[in-house]
């Protein structure tokens, strides 16, 4: 097979919020730079982001920026790294002005000025009451964020690969990377794409379980790819289950409609989060809200045939406020509930949305490895979005903090970028065997004689994702689960294609999907095993509290032989005092 080549600055997988932030930062610095994306970059998940995007800009109440990090650290179950947090929130206003001068058509208040909504676990003045901190257009935020930096990258001239999917990294003997192999989806072929900076936007894996909000899309690639390349993946183990995804369906409905007033019931008709969060009730943290709402359909208070769901509530919203800030919801649960949410409650459930962990950075978005004790990056390989983990979101991410910190660091990475081009930095030459291991990958789906099903073994996965590391997490469970996720990660080695005259390359495409779908799975199974306390999203049922004594640390997995190391927690903020971490009550 012949293999093209071609060469870059700046090669960006991903078009999702992340990577079209930064490749903006690069195509307007005149820099030559290439953004692959494996669908159109307008139907990134970004696109389906709902509720908005927070920055302290106090248009509705006073707010300060330190009131929204201390939120954000205490939503992170004290896990998040505090230097950070500092950078993300005190950039947040900075960048929700650019983005508005780009041409996003943020919501109005009266007065002019951009809407903001109360979202869960944003406060005032350190933890005092809900704020309104999350900026908005209706209920379509993503939507409008992703169509703005589409058009701006278009005027900038960023070059587009669209419909090409990335394989995997190419790293020397150096342990440098140099670009990336591709396959261009429409005709099969194979590419390698050399670039001075290579950057991972490929965004969330939430397709490792069953009931996901996500697209079918999010399969982790970025993050199979850096596993592959040696590299570790980190605190995996913190997935967050959203409180209010449609029952059966998996479709979000945004925090907003608490944000806007609406809120959750049992069968008996209760407010149940009264009682399990006095202050924030409806609004505290997503993690909070989630178990609430699982322990009482197990104990017996769940809605509907089956009694698995409780009822989100918005009706006495009225409809007029329903039609003007949360038009999408109300179509949503026409189509997927089969309810008008102007007249009856909508049945959710929590369903897993997002990965908190990733592929471990800096806070220029260097990718860094933790050797001797300290944190060394990998030259040439930068991660920002969800793919990543900076960290920002610890071990339960607040929502619309995610668009946030797509922007705040697609920046800062693109800036990082740029700043390593423009040393004149020149090719690397590429290693003799670059895409060896890649091909191989490709040819055992055809060549394989006694293949496996590639929707079985994944339906299988997703399975035991669903089952043995779900919201709760029991001890005999994780033993059961890393068992079965072993076994399903070696037969997804034998994965193959079976009926050879009909093989189309989206075929192929879903089988080297499942390919990384299989390490993040692993990478779950393996950490939240091995975490013994609950903190933020992971909660277990042997180890109810937090043990900030023995595992105030981020976990580090390895694809070869799941080798897990943990490195500290960064407790120093930039410039202001530390938050101590204490008890987490909302
Ligand atoms: C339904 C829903 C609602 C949400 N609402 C909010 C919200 O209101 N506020 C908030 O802050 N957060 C929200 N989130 C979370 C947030 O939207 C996501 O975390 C964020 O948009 C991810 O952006 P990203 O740029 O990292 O990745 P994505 O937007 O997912 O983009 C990933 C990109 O990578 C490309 N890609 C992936 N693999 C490959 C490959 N192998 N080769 C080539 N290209 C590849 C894809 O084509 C795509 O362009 C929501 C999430 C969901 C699922």
């Amino acid at each position: 097979m012949t293999i093209q080549k071609h060469q870059f600055d700046a090669v960006i997988v991903g078009g999702g919020g992340a990577g079209l932030r930064a490749s903006l930062q690069l195509a307007e610095a005149g820099v030559k730079v290439a953004v692959l994306s494996k669908v159109f970059p307008t139907r990134s998940h970004t696109v389906a982001a709902q509720g908005g995007i927070a920055a302290a800009l106090g248009n509705v109440s006073g707010d300060n920026w330190l009131w929204h990090m201390y939120d954000t650290i205490k939503g992170s179950d004290y896990l998040g790294d505090q230097d950070a947090i500092e950078f993300m929130c005190k950039n947040a206003a900075k960048a929700i002005i650019e983005l508005e001068h780009f041409g996003m058509p943020f919501d109005r208040l009266e007065n002019g000025k951009i809407f903001q909504r109360p979202f869960g676990g944003m406060t005032q003045n350190y933890g005092e009451k809900p704020i309104s901190r999350t900026c908005a257009v209706a209920d379509r935020t993503g939507h409008a964020m992703l169509h703005t930096l589409y058009q701006r990258n278009i005027r900038a001239n960023t070059q587009f690969f669209v419909e090409w999917f990335a394989l995997d990294l190419i790293r020397d003997a150096e342990g440098d990377v140099l670009g990336v192999i591709a396959l261009e989806i429409e005709t099969g072929d194979i590419h390698i794409l050399e670039a001075k900076t290579t950057l991972l936007a490929t965004g969330g894996a939430g397709r490792i379980f069953q009931a996901s909000t996500n697209a079918f899309i999010n399969t982790g690639d970025g993050l199979g790819m850096a596993a592959r390349a040696g590299l570790p993946l980190q605190d995996m183990e913190f997935w967050q289950f959203h409180p209010t995804g449609v029952l059966h369906a998996g479709v979000l409905i945004t925090e907003g409609v608490r944000g806007e007033g609406g809120y959750l019931v049992n069968s008996e008709g209760e407010r149940f989060m009264e009682r399990y969060a006095p202050n924030a009730k409806d609004l505290a943290s997503r993690d909070v809200i989630s178990r609430a709402t699982a322990t009482e359909i197990k104990q017996g208070r769940g809605v509907g045939k089956n009694k698995d769901a409780v009822y989100l509530k918005l009706d006495h919203l009225g409809e007029e406020l329903i039609n003007k800030r949360l038009p999408g919801i109300r179509e949503i649960a026409k189509t997927f509930a089969n309810v008008d949410p102007t007249v009856d409650p909508i049945p959710v459930v929590p369903t897993a949305h997002y990965m908190m962990g990733g592929i471990p950075t800096n806070l220029d978005g260097q990718v860094v490895e933790y050797l001797n004790g300290s944190e060394q990056s990998v030259k040439g390989l930068y991660a920002v979005g969800e793919c990543a983990c900076v960290s920002v979101h610890g071990a339960n991410r607040l929502g619309s903090n995610s668009l946030l910190d797509l922007v705040v660091f697609g920046k800062a990475a693109g800036d990082k970028m740029l700043a390593e081009i423009k040393t004149g930095i020149a090719h690397k030459p590429l290693p003799a065997n670059a895409a060896d291991m890649t091909l191989a990958r490709i040819d055992r789906l055809d060549t394989q004689q006694s293949g496996e099903s590639v929707s079985e073994v994944g339906a299988d996965m997703r399975k035991s994702m669903q089952t043995n590391c779900g919201v709760f997490r029991f001890p005999d469970l994780l033993d059961e689960g890393v068992g079965a996720i072993n076994t399903i990660a070696e037969r997804a080695q034998r994965l193959q294609i079976k009926d050879k005259s009909k093989v189309f390359n989206t075929a192929r495409v879903e089988a080297l999907e499942l390919d990384n779908l299989m390490e993040v799975a692993l990478a779950t199974m393996h950490t939240a095993h091995n975490r013994k306390e609950s903190r933020g999203a992971h909660a277990r049922e042997d180890y109810a509290e937090r043990d900030d004594e023995n595992w105030l640390s981020h976990s580090l997995y390895y694809k070869n032989d799941h080798k897990l190391v943990y490195k500290p927690v960064r407790l120093k903020p930039l410039t202001v005092e530390p938050f101590v971490p204490k008890a987490r009550t909302y």
